[in-house]
């Protein structure tokens, strides 16, 4: 359950890293940045699940609330109001 969570948001994380990659248009240091930041991402840390979108863009640790959605999951971020639906 757990892992099928982080599975779903290391992801996310990497589908933003290729958004972010695509924005540098080849700047060196911000790729770099970007590659950094995709490796130092923990999708969760104790009990908090944690928001890819806010680590990838602005380095910020921002906890996701779980949502009770039907059948499948739904995570949400306070701070930048992204949401992440993990299918079971
Ligand atoms: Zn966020």
């Amino acid at each position: 359950m757990s892992e099928r969570i982080t599975d779903a948001l290391m992801k996310e994380a990497r589908w933003q890293a290729q958004k972010l990659d695509r924005e540098a248009k080849g700047n060196e240091d911000e790729l770099a940045t970007i590659r950094a930041r995709l490796t130092e991402y923990k999708a969760k840390h104790r009990n908090d699940y944690l928001c890819p979108c806010c680590w990838m863009r602005s380095e910020q640790w921002s906890p996701l609330d779980p949502l009770p959605a039907g059948k499948d999951d739904v995570l949400i971020c306070d701070v930048c109001g992204s949401d992440f639906l993990i299918e079971r």
